[in-house]
Protein backbone atom coordinates (compact mmCIF):
# COMPACT_ATOMS: atom_id res chain seq x y z
CA UNK A 1 0.00 0.00 0.00
CA UNK A 2 1.42 3.09 -1.37
CA UNK A 3 3.03 4.88 2.08
CA UNK A 4 1.16 1.93 4.24
CA UNK A 5 -2.21 3.23 4.42
CA UNK A 6 -5.17 3.51 2.47
CA UNK A 7 -5.75 6.97 3.39
CA UNK A 8 -3.31 9.49 3.02
CA UNK A 9 -3.24 11.40 6.32
CA UNK A 10 -3.18 8.28 8.17
CA UNK A 11 0.61 7.58 7.51
CA UNK A 12 2.20 10.53 10.19
CA UNK A 13 3.68 12.22 7.55
CA UNK A 14 2.70 15.52 9.25
CA UNK A 15 4.39 14.43 12.46
CA UNK A 16 7.14 11.94 11.84
CA UNK A 17 7.39 8.11 12.92
CA UNK A 18 5.23 5.12 11.52
CA UNK A 19 1.75 4.94 12.12
CA UNK A 20 0.30 2.27 14.71
CA UNK A 21 -1.73 -0.67 13.11
CA UNK A 22 -4.58 -1.53 15.11
CA UNK A 23 -6.85 -4.81 15.80
CA UNK A 24 -9.45 -3.49 18.05
CA UNK A 25 -11.50 -1.00 19.12
CA UNK A 26 -13.59 -1.01 22.38
CA UNK A 27 -15.80 2.54 23.28
CA UNK A 28 -13.19 5.49 23.78
CA UNK A 29 -10.71 2.98 23.36
CA UNK A 30 -8.33 1.08 20.83
CA UNK A 31 -5.65 -1.54 20.71
CA UNK A 32 -2.56 -1.71 18.47
CA UNK A 33 -1.37 -5.37 17.12
CA UNK A 34 1.18 -5.32 19.85
CA UNK A 35 -1.32 -5.59 22.57
CA UNK A 36 -1.05 -1.61 24.03
CA UNK A 37 -4.54 0.58 24.36
CA UNK A 38 -4.98 3.99 23.55
CA UNK A 39 -7.89 6.52 24.67
CA UNK A 40 -9.17 7.62 20.91
CA UNK A 41 -9.68 11.06 20.00
CA UNK A 42 -9.57 10.25 16.55
CA UNK A 43 -12.65 8.07 16.37
CA UNK A 44 -11.88 7.16 12.99
CA UNK A 45 -12.09 10.63 11.73
CA UNK A 46 -15.96 11.56 12.42
CA UNK A 47 -18.10 8.50 12.25
CA UNK A 48 -17.68 6.98 15.68
CA UNK A 49 -20.08 9.32 17.69
CA UNK A 50 -21.37 6.46 19.83
CA UNK A 51 -18.01 5.23 20.14
CA UNK A 52 -16.30 1.71 18.80
CA UNK A 53 -18.19 -1.70 18.92
CA UNK A 54 -21.29 -0.17 20.29
CA UNK A 55 -23.55 -3.07 21.09
CA UNK A 56 -26.26 -1.63 19.51
CA UNK A 57 -25.02 -1.00 16.02
CA UNK A 58 -22.80 -4.58 16.29
CA UNK A 59 -26.08 -6.27 16.63
CA UNK A 60 -27.77 -4.37 13.95
CA UNK A 61 -25.03 -5.15 11.12
CA UNK A 62 -24.53 -8.62 12.13
CA UNK A 63 -28.37 -9.20 12.06
CA UNK A 64 -28.58 -7.71 8.76
CA UNK A 65 -25.33 -9.31 7.49
CA UNK A 66 -27.15 -12.62 8.26
CA UNK A 67 -30.42 -11.85 6.34
CA UNK A 68 -28.13 -10.64 3.28
CA UNK A 69 -26.02 -7.67 2.51
CA UNK A 70 -27.09 -6.47 -0.43
CA UNK A 71 -29.93 -6.91 -2.38
CA UNK A 72 -29.59 -4.14 -5.87
CA UNK A 73 -33.28 -3.22 -5.10
CA UNK A 74 -34.60 -1.09 -2.42
CA UNK A 75 -34.68 -2.33 1.07
CA UNK A 76 -36.21 -2.01 3.97
CA UNK A 77 -33.70 -0.43 6.54
CA UNK A 78 -32.63 1.89 3.46
CA UNK A 79 -36.23 3.28 3.35
CA UNK A 80 -36.27 4.06 7.41
CA UNK A 81 -33.02 6.04 7.03
CA UNK A 82 -34.10 8.21 4.34
CA UNK A 83 -37.30 8.94 6.71
CA UNK A 84 -35.37 9.55 9.64
CA UNK A 85 -32.67 11.79 7.64
CA UNK A 86 -35.49 13.52 5.91
CA UNK A 87 -37.23 14.46 9.14
CA UNK A 88 -34.41 15.54 10.86
CA UNK A 89 -32.84 17.94 8.90
CA UNK A 90 -34.47 21.76 7.86
CA UNK A 91 -36.12 21.47 4.50
CA UNK A 92 -35.29 18.00 3.46
CA UNK A 93 -37.40 16.21 1.16
CA UNK A 94 -35.55 14.10 -0.16
CA UNK A 95 -32.18 12.37 0.04
CA UNK A 96 -30.19 9.99 -1.79
CA UNK A 97 -27.67 7.17 -0.48
CA UNK A 98 -23.89 6.86 -2.19
CA UNK A 99 -20.91 5.03 -0.24
CA UNK A 100 -18.66 8.28 0.42
CA UNK A 101 -18.75 11.75 1.55
CA UNK A 102 -16.76 12.16 -1.55
CA UNK A 103 -19.37 10.51 -3.88
CA UNK A 104 -22.04 12.94 -1.68
CA UNK A 105 -20.58 15.92 -2.64
CA UNK A 106 -19.45 15.19 -6.11
CA UNK A 107 -22.93 14.34 -6.63
CA UNK A 108 -24.79 17.50 -5.18
CA UNK A 109 -22.37 19.44 -7.62
CA UNK A 110 -23.22 17.54 -10.64
CA UNK A 111 -26.81 17.81 -9.25
CA UNK A 112 -26.54 21.88 -9.06
CA UNK A 113 -24.88 22.17 -12.35
CA UNK A 114 -27.50 20.06 -14.33
CA UNK A 115 -30.49 21.56 -12.31
CA UNK A 116 -29.01 25.52 -12.91
CA UNK A 117 -27.37 24.42 -16.24
CA UNK A 118 -24.45 26.62 -15.25
CA UNK A 119 -20.79 25.47 -14.75
CA UNK A 120 -18.69 27.40 -12.50
CA UNK A 121 -18.47 26.83 -8.37
CA UNK A 122 -17.21 28.40 -5.31
CA UNK A 123 -15.47 26.77 -2.77
CA UNK A 124 -13.92 28.22 0.45
CA UNK A 125 -10.26 27.97 1.31
CA UNK A 126 -9.73 25.49 4.47
CA UNK A 127 -12.90 23.77 3.49
CA UNK A 128 -12.39 19.87 2.41
CA UNK A 129 -15.22 18.33 0.52
CA UNK A 130 -13.22 14.96 -0.71
CA UNK A 131 -11.56 13.95 -3.30
CA UNK A 132 -13.42 14.97 -6.63
CA UNK A 133 -11.42 16.67 -9.50
CA UNK A 134 -13.36 20.10 -8.71
CA UNK A 135 -13.01 20.01 -5.22
CA UNK A 136 -9.71 19.15 -5.31
CA UNK A 137 -8.77 22.74 -5.89
CA UNK A 138 -6.93 26.01 -4.22
CA UNK A 139 -6.96 29.31 -4.44
CA UNK A 140 -5.04 31.10 -7.64
CA UNK A 141 -2.37 33.24 -6.39
CA UNK A 142 -2.88 37.09 -6.45
CA UNK A 143 -5.85 38.00 -8.24
CA UNK A 144 -6.60 35.27 -10.09
CA UNK A 145 -10.00 34.30 -9.08
CA UNK A 146 -9.87 30.94 -10.90
CA UNK A 147 -8.50 28.18 -8.79
CA UNK A 148 -5.61 25.55 -8.96
CA UNK A 149 -5.40 22.00 -8.85
CA UNK A 150 -4.14 21.14 -5.34
CA UNK A 151 -3.54 17.59 -6.86
CA UNK A 152 -1.35 16.12 -9.98
CA UNK A 153 -4.16 14.43 -12.36
CA UNK A 154 -6.26 17.30 -11.61
CA UNK A 155 -6.87 18.84 -15.00
CA UNK A 156 -6.35 22.58 -15.21
CA UNK A 157 -9.58 23.70 -17.28
CA UNK A 158 -11.20 21.43 -14.31
CA UNK A 159 -10.07 23.39 -12.11
CA UNK A 160 -10.43 26.59 -13.96
CA UNK A 161 -14.31 25.79 -13.29
CA UNK A 162 -14.10 26.32 -9.20
CA UNK A 163 -13.22 29.70 -7.40
CA UNK A 164 -11.54 29.55 -4.26
CA UNK A 165 -12.82 32.40 -1.57
CA UNK A 166 -11.55 32.94 1.79
CA UNK A 167 -14.11 32.23 4.51
CA UNK A 168 -15.07 34.92 6.97
CA UNK A 169 -15.20 37.48 4.64
CA UNK A 170 -18.57 38.67 3.41
CA UNK A 171 -16.99 41.05 1.15
CA UNK A 172 -15.05 39.42 -1.20
CA UNK A 173 -17.88 37.07 -1.47
CA UNK A 174 -20.86 39.65 -2.08
CA UNK A 175 -18.94 40.92 -4.33
CA UNK A 176 -18.32 37.83 -7.00
CA UNK A 177 -21.62 36.45 -6.36
CA UNK A 178 -23.04 40.21 -7.96
CA UNK A 179 -20.39 40.06 -10.45
CA UNK A 180 -20.74 36.59 -11.79
CA UNK A 181 -23.36 34.54 -9.88
CA UNK A 182 -25.45 34.18 -12.90
CA UNK A 183 -22.60 32.02 -14.26
CA UNK A 184 -22.40 30.19 -10.42
CA UNK A 185 -23.99 26.45 -10.50
CA UNK A 186 -23.07 26.31 -6.31
CA UNK A 187 -21.37 27.31 -3.40
CA UNK A 188 -20.61 24.92 -1.11
CA UNK A 189 -19.34 25.11 2.45
CA UNK A 190 -18.66 23.33 5.28
CA UNK A 191 -20.92 25.34 7.70
CA UNK A 192 -18.81 24.34 10.24
CA UNK A 193 -15.05 23.69 8.50
CA UNK A 194 -13.30 20.97 10.78
CA UNK A 195 -10.83 19.63 8.10
CA UNK A 196 -8.57 22.52 8.42
CA UNK A 197 -8.24 23.59 12.38
CA UNK A 198 -11.34 24.25 13.42
CA UNK A 199 -12.73 27.71 11.95
CA UNK A 200 -15.90 28.35 13.22
CA UNK A 201 -17.76 31.04 11.40
CA UNK A 202 -19.92 33.93 12.66
CA UNK A 203 -23.23 33.69 12.01
CA UNK A 204 -23.46 36.93 10.17
CA UNK A 205 -21.35 35.52 7.48
CA UNK A 206 -23.05 32.21 6.95
CA UNK A 207 -26.75 34.59 6.88
CA UNK A 208 -24.89 36.73 3.90
CA UNK A 209 -24.28 33.53 2.07
CA UNK A 210 -27.74 32.54 2.50
CA UNK A 211 -28.99 35.75 1.34
CA UNK A 212 -26.87 36.38 -1.61
CA UNK A 213 -27.00 33.11 -3.24
CA UNK A 214 -30.95 33.04 -3.20
CA UNK A 215 -30.53 36.28 -4.71
CA UNK A 216 -28.84 35.18 -7.61
CA UNK A 217 -30.18 31.41 -7.69
CA UNK A 218 -26.98 29.58 -6.97
CA UNK A 219 -27.01 27.02 -5.04
CA UNK A 220 -26.01 26.70 -1.87
CA UNK A 221 -24.77 23.15 -0.46
CA UNK A 222 -23.81 22.60 3.04
CA UNK A 223 -21.39 19.97 3.73
CA UNK A 224 -22.27 18.55 6.70
CA UNK A 225 -20.30 14.84 6.50
CA UNK A 226 -18.65 15.94 9.69
CA UNK A 227 -21.35 18.11 11.25
CA UNK A 228 -24.58 16.34 10.02
CA UNK A 229 -26.26 14.22 13.54
CA UNK A 230 -22.72 15.91 15.56
CA UNK A 231 -23.38 19.73 16.47
CA UNK A 232 -27.25 18.80 17.01
CA UNK A 233 -30.25 16.33 15.00
CA UNK A 234 -30.62 18.91 12.41
CA UNK A 235 -26.83 19.90 11.72
CA UNK A 236 -25.30 22.62 11.27
CA UNK A 237 -28.49 24.14 9.81
CA UNK A 238 -30.29 23.81 12.88
CA UNK A 239 -27.98 25.39 14.96
CA UNK A 240 -27.32 28.08 13.13
CA UNK A 241 -31.18 28.12 11.77
CA UNK A 242 -29.81 28.60 8.09
CA UNK A 243 -31.16 26.50 6.13
CA UNK A 244 -29.28 25.15 2.90
CA UNK A 245 -30.81 24.19 -0.94
CA UNK A 246 -28.81 21.12 -0.77
CA UNK A 247 -26.68 19.09 2.04
CA UNK A 248 -24.36 16.60 2.07
CA UNK A 249 -24.15 13.95 4.84
CA UNK A 250 -21.44 10.85 5.50
CA UNK A 251 -19.17 9.61 8.50
CA UNK A 252 -22.18 9.48 11.15
CA UNK A 253 -25.04 8.50 9.00
CA UNK A 254 -23.25 4.98 8.08
CA UNK A 255 -22.21 4.48 11.31
CA UNK A 256 -18.92 3.37 10.93
CA UNK A 257 -19.70 1.85 7.23
CA UNK A 258 -19.11 3.22 4.05
CA UNK A 259 -21.86 5.45 3.81
CA UNK A 260 -22.83 8.89 2.22
CA UNK A 261 -25.80 10.60 0.98
CA UNK A 262 -27.09 14.10 -0.31
CA UNK A 263 -30.27 15.77 -0.71
CA UNK A 264 -32.35 19.31 -0.77
CA UNK A 265 -35.80 19.85 -2.08
CA UNK A 266 -37.92 18.44 -4.27
CA UNK A 267 -37.63 20.54 -7.22
CA UNK A 268 -33.93 20.61 -7.13
CA UNK A 269 -33.82 16.21 -6.25
CA UNK A 270 -36.42 15.65 -8.86
CA UNK A 271 -33.42 16.48 -11.55
CA UNK A 272 -32.11 13.52 -10.73
CA UNK A 273 -31.90 9.99 -12.50
CA UNK A 274 -34.29 8.36 -13.24
CA UNK A 275 -36.98 11.58 -12.29
CA UNK A 276 -34.49 13.78 -14.37
CA UNK A 277 -31.66 13.96 -16.30
CA UNK A 278 -28.86 14.30 -14.27
CA UNK A 279 -27.41 11.17 -13.71
CA UNK A 280 -26.13 9.28 -10.45
CA UNK A 281 -26.12 5.53 -9.46
CA UNK A 282 -24.24 3.33 -7.26
CA UNK A 283 -24.24 -1.05 -6.82
CA UNK A 284 -23.94 -1.13 -3.50
CA UNK A 285 -25.58 2.41 -2.19
CA UNK A 286 -28.17 2.02 0.61
CA UNK A 287 -26.75 -1.55 1.05
CA UNK A 288 -28.40 -3.50 3.78
CA UNK A 289 -25.72 -3.53 6.32
CA UNK A 290 -24.55 -0.01 6.19
CA UNK A 291 -27.83 1.14 6.12
CA UNK A 292 -28.36 -1.20 9.29
CA UNK A 293 -25.71 0.41 10.68
CA UNK A 294 -26.41 4.22 9.93
CA UNK A 295 -30.15 3.40 11.75
CA UNK A 296 -28.42 2.06 14.88
CA UNK A 297 -26.45 4.94 15.26
CA UNK A 298 -29.35 7.69 14.70
CA UNK A 299 -31.82 5.68 17.22
CA UNK A 300 -29.41 5.52 19.98
CA UNK A 301 -28.60 9.21 19.81
CA UNK A 302 -32.03 10.03 19.37
CA UNK A 303 -32.92 8.25 22.70
CA UNK A 304 -29.46 8.66 24.65
CA UNK A 305 -30.38 12.96 24.39
CA UNK A 306 -26.63 12.46 22.67
CA UNK A 307 -26.65 16.33 21.67
CA UNK A 308 -27.05 17.63 24.87
CA UNK A 309 -24.63 15.24 26.93
CA UNK A 310 -22.12 15.65 23.80
CA UNK A 311 -22.09 18.89 24.86
CA UNK A 312 -21.63 18.30 28.34
CA UNK A 313 -18.59 16.50 27.34
CA UNK A 314 -16.96 18.85 25.56
CA UNK A 315 -17.66 21.70 28.41
CA UNK A 316 -15.75 19.14 30.97
CA UNK A 317 -12.82 18.58 28.40
CA UNK A 318 -12.80 22.48 27.85
CA UNK A 319 -12.83 22.79 31.99
CA UNK A 320 -10.34 19.97 32.49
CA UNK A 321 -7.79 21.03 29.79
CA UNK A 322 -7.67 25.08 30.22
CA UNK A 323 -5.82 25.17 32.69
CA UNK A 324 -2.92 22.70 31.40
CA UNK A 325 -2.98 24.09 28.33
CA UNK A 326 -2.15 27.61 30.25
CA UNK A 327 1.54 25.99 31.41
CA UNK A 328 2.11 25.31 27.51
CA UNK A 329 5.32 27.35 26.46
CA UNK A 330 3.58 28.91 23.70
CA UNK A 331 -0.04 30.07 23.48
CA UNK A 332 -2.27 27.43 23.37
CA UNK A 333 -6.12 27.32 23.16
CA UNK A 334 -9.05 24.87 22.43
CA UNK A 335 -11.51 25.76 20.57
CA UNK A 336 -14.39 23.62 20.99
CA UNK A 337 -18.22 23.44 19.30
CA UNK A 338 -20.05 20.14 21.54
CA UNK A 339 -17.98 17.40 20.71
CA UNK A 340 -15.55 18.60 18.35
CA UNK A 341 -12.16 20.41 19.33
CA UNK A 342 -8.85 21.56 17.80
CA UNK A 343 -5.92 23.05 20.09
CA UNK A 344 -5.20 26.18 18.87
CA UNK A 345 -0.87 26.14 19.24
CA UNK A 346 -1.37 30.32 18.30
CA UNK A 347 -1.93 33.74 19.92
CA UNK A 348 -5.33 35.97 19.94
CA UNK A 349 -8.92 34.36 19.09
CA UNK A 350 -9.68 31.27 17.59
CA UNK A 351 -9.19 31.78 13.83
CA UNK A 352 -12.20 31.68 11.38
CA UNK A 353 -10.39 31.40 7.93
CA UNK A 354 -7.23 29.13 6.58
CA UNK A 355 -4.97 32.48 6.39
CA UNK A 356 -5.36 32.79 10.17
CA UNK A 357 -3.72 30.11 11.13
CA UNK A 358 -0.17 30.55 12.52
CA UNK A 359 1.90 27.92 10.25
CA UNK A 360 4.13 27.30 13.35
CA UNK A 361 1.37 24.99 14.33
CA UNK A 362 2.78 21.58 13.10
CA UNK A 363 6.05 21.84 14.20
CA UNK A 364 4.86 22.77 17.70
CA UNK A 365 1.98 20.40 17.37
CA UNK A 366 4.88 17.23 16.42
CA UNK A 367 6.22 16.62 20.05
CA UNK A 368 2.87 17.15 21.77
CA UNK A 369 2.01 13.84 19.65
CA UNK A 370 4.53 11.23 20.31
CA UNK A 371 4.18 12.31 23.61
CA UNK A 372 0.50 12.03 24.06
CA UNK A 373 0.48 8.79 22.13
CA UNK A 374 3.54 7.44 24.49
CA UNK A 375 0.88 8.23 27.77
CA UNK A 376 -1.70 6.41 25.87
CA UNK A 377 -4.01 8.94 24.10
CA UNK A 378 -4.39 9.05 20.14
CA UNK A 379 -4.89 12.30 18.60
CA UNK A 380 -4.88 12.69 15.06
CA UNK A 381 -1.59 13.10 13.41
CA UNK A 382 -1.58 16.07 11.99
CA UNK A 383 -1.96 19.78 13.69
CA UNK A 384 -4.99 20.64 11.73
CA UNK A 385 -7.30 17.91 12.35
CA UNK A 386 -9.89 18.22 15.10
CA UNK A 387 -10.64 16.04 17.70
CA UNK A 388 -13.93 13.81 18.03
CA UNK A 389 -15.75 13.07 21.00
CA UNK A 390 -17.93 10.41 21.70
CA UNK A 391 -21.02 9.59 23.44
CA UNK A 392 -18.50 6.59 24.98
CA UNK A 393 -15.93 9.18 26.30
CA UNK A 394 -15.71 9.02 30.51
CA UNK A 395 -15.01 11.09 32.86
CA UNK A 396 -11.38 8.87 32.98
CA UNK A 397 -10.94 9.35 29.30
CA UNK A 398 -11.07 13.32 29.26
CA UNK A 399 -8.70 12.95 32.76
CA UNK A 400 -6.27 10.67 30.78
CA UNK A 401 -6.15 13.44 27.86
CA UNK A 402 -5.59 16.17 30.61
CA UNK A 403 -3.02 14.24 32.53
CA UNK A 404 -1.05 13.09 29.11
CA UNK A 405 -1.58 16.76 28.13
CA UNK A 406 0.31 18.21 31.20
CA UNK A 407 3.46 15.40 30.61
CA UNK A 408 3.79 16.40 26.78
CA UNK A 409 3.58 20.22 27.47
CA UNK A 410 6.28 20.09 29.81
CA UNK A 411 9.10 22.05 29.04
CA UNK A 412 11.96 19.13 28.68
CA UNK A 413 9.39 17.67 26.04
CA UNK A 414 8.27 21.00 23.98
CA UNK A 415 10.24 24.44 23.44
CA UNK A 416 8.69 27.70 23.29
C1 LIG B 1 -14.68 13.34 5.37
C2 LIG B 1 -15.28 14.45 4.59
C3 LIG B 1 -15.65 14.32 3.25
C4 LIG B 1 -15.30 13.09 2.44
O1 LIG B 1 -15.90 11.95 2.93
P1 LIG B 1 -15.23 10.51 2.56
O2 LIG B 1 -16.21 9.54 3.11
O3 LIG B 1 -13.89 10.51 3.21
O4 LIG B 1 -15.13 10.47 1.08
C5 LIG B 1 -16.34 15.34 2.64
N1 LIG B 1 -16.63 16.47 3.32
C6 LIG B 1 -16.28 16.65 4.60
C7 LIG B 1 -16.67 17.90 5.30
C8 LIG B 1 -15.57 15.65 5.27
O5 LIG B 1 -15.18 15.85 6.53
Amino acid sequence: MPGGVSSPVRAFRAVGGTPLVMQRGAGAEIEDVDGRWYTDFVGSWGPLILGHAHPEVVRAIADAASRGTTFGAPGEKEIELAERIVSSYPGLDQVRFVSSGTEATMSAIRLARGATGRDQIVKFAGCYHGHADHLLVAAGSGLVTFGQPSSAGVPEAFARETIVLPLDDEARLTELLRREGDRIAAVIIEPIPANNGLLIQRPEFLATLRRETERVGTVLIFDEVISGFRVARGGAAELFGITPDLVTFGKIVGGGLPVGAFGGRRDLMRHLAPDGPVYQAGTLSGNAVAMAAGLATLTVLERDHAWQRLEAIGHSLATLIAPVLDTAPFPATLVRLGSLFWLALQAGPPPRSAAAIDPEAAARYRPIFHALLDHGVALAPSAYEVGFLSLAHQPVHLARLRDALAAALHPAVVRA
